[in-house]
């Protein structure tokens, strides 16, 4: 029978996986790959370097429609796309620490219990978690952490902790290390004396930091204004230099590179003040975070790591309305912290010249979730994923390196902190509760955003057709009944999942 993402039959594979489509002939095409990949280079296992971005939209980038169009060129993202495949539906979760959570455990955040970020040295993080850091550590890969962490501050939590031979970065995220010190967004604090002693007793830590395996974090900086506008060119500095120690290295190794930017607040780097067309401090955000893009890829080709290394380039969630114009792009509904296409939906772009076909554009469902598995995979150590507790990622490598490879997962599901949702399959999305996004709702907020609005919940559901109608605008359940069982008797086959011995954790909750 002809494939199709919602009449094709998904194959299980254990009790404590989520189901995945099993294309035969894409697995042939990447098997056969992956043996040339190893009489080239005389080793199975690739490099990885995953940059991962704050705050930046679907479209920001100038592949995505964004780029020059939006004021921000990103030349260097965009030749990388082309060198590789560029994914259309890919879906981070609503805000950052569950998304980042999600990718490096596999795992919903209903798993992981990390369900919104925790701030200001609020207790809880990855405990009980098993990392794609400690996997690939088992697997003999040298790790390396550089830039934003934010899952847990705690010390069980911390990246030199949970698998990471190294981190250099900060724990949490940019706008805490800064908000308070701007006299534009915080006079009452900047000019109270008693106020800022106040913020400053808090028990969260103010500066970047330096670990080494099981050690304990040296400060770096303190993260000031200045020192916060410096961090994405001292952290790229930093990963430049591990990728040249890398190229004298048997071992392979992963390079977790996660980027200051474009999280509000933006302070560019003062060489890239004004050098945007927009003149704003986003987007030479986005000018400066393109340039890293291309330093990282320009080391790997001088240091000829680049075909024994898979790119990946994504951000954590979509843009935050709340702080317009120090905002993202996206042509999707709403935004970060909603569960609308304009939360979830993400930019992500993976290379891997002469495994990855140059050119793709593929509109399969990719989840965050899907990327540990996938890179145990092309590690060829999916033996080590844990067997004790649910992983909802499914093994992409044959839809990213087969020809025309399809993607092997059939639903994503949108969990808007411990609430479900909805769910996509092929071109359709169910929503059951979601975030408002009605300007009444929003009335009390300046431009409407994803953390503002009401929690909605639909009794009988909508359904939007994604193809027809990506903003979301036209429900037409009653219409489209035929997908009952597909789309809402799914819903029911995937709460079961949680069900025990797999029941929900909850280490930050949302208030629904
Ligand atoms: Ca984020």
């Amino acid at each position: 029978m002809e494939f199709d993402p919602i009449a094709s039959a998904t194959t299980p594979i254990a009790a404590n996986h989520e189901p995945a489509f099993v294309h035969e002939a894409d697995i042939a095409e990447a098997e056969a790959k992956q043996a040339q990949f190893t009489n080239r280079h005389g080793t199975k296992q690739p490099n990885i370097l995953v940059v991962l971005m704050d705050d930046v939209g679907w479209g920001d980038f100038g592949c995505y429609g964004g780029g020059v169009a939006v004021g921000a060129p990103t030349p260097n993202i965009d030749a990388l796309a082309r060198r590789g495949v560029q994914l259309t539906s890919a879906y981070s979760e609503p805000s950052c620490t569950p998304s980042r959570a999600t990718l490096l455990t596999g795992r919903l955040p209903m798993r992981h219990g990390l369900q919104r970020p925790p701030m200001y040295g609020e207790p809880g993080g990855l405990q009980g978690e098993v990392t794609l850091a400690e996997l690939l550590s088992d697997a003999g890969y040298i790790t390396q952490a550089v830039g934003k962490w934010h899952l847990g501050e705690n010390i069980e939590s911390q990246p030199q902790r949970v698998g990471f031979d190294d981190f250099y970065g900060f724990l949490s995220v940019s706008d805490m290390y800064t908000e308070w010190r701007d006299p534009y967004f915080f006079p009452e604090i900047v000019y109270s004396k008693a106020r800022t002693d106040w913020v400053e007793n808090q028990p969260f830590n103010k500066s970047f930091v330096h670990a080494t395996r099981d050690g304990d974090l040296e400060p770096v900086e303190e993260v000031t204004i200045p020192v916060l506008s410096e961090l994405d060119q001292k952290w790229c500095a930093y990963s430049e230099k591990f990728l040249h120690r890398m190229a004298g290295e048997d071992r392979p190794w992963f390079l977790y590179h996660n980027t200051r930017g474009a999280h509000f607040d933006n302070y560019p780097h003062e060489s890239y003040l004004g050098v945007s067309p927009a003149k704003h401090p986003y987007k030479d955000t986005i000018v400066e975070l393109d340039d890293i893009v291309g330093r990282l890829v320009d080391v790997l080709t001088e240091t000829g790591q680049l075909e024994d290394t898979i790119i990946v380039i994504s951000s954590d969630n979509g843009p935050e309305e709340e702080t317009w114009p120090d905002a993202a792009y996206t042509p999707f509904r709403c935004a970060k912290g909603s569960t609308w296409e304009g939360g979830v939906r993400v930019p992500m772009v993976v290379a891997w010249p002469g495994m990855i076909d140059p050119g793709r554009v593929t509109d399969g469902l990719f989840d965050f979730n899907d990327v540990l598995p996938t890179l145990m995979s092309l590690a060829e150590r999916t033996d080590l994923i844990p067997s004790d507790r649910f992983i909802d990622g499914v093994d992409q490598s044959s839809f990213l390196l087969a020809s025309n490879g399809l993607s092997n997962r059939k639903y994503h599901y949108y969990w808007l902190g411990q609430a479900f949702s909805g769910l996509r399959c092929g071109e359709y999305k169910l929503v059951l509760n979601a975030i408002s996004d009605d300007p009444i709702s929003q009335a009390d907020t300046q431009g409407g955003g994803g953390f503002s609005g009401a929690f909605q919940k639909f009794p009988y559901g909508k359904l939007f057709n994604l193809y027809l109608d990506p903003k979301e605008t036209h429900s037409y359940l009653v219409r489209k009944l035929a997908y009952q069982d597909a789309l809402v008797g799914q819903v029911a086959r995937h709460r079961a999942t949680f069900a025990p011995p797999y029941e929900p954790k909850r280490v930050v909750g949302l208030n629904v």
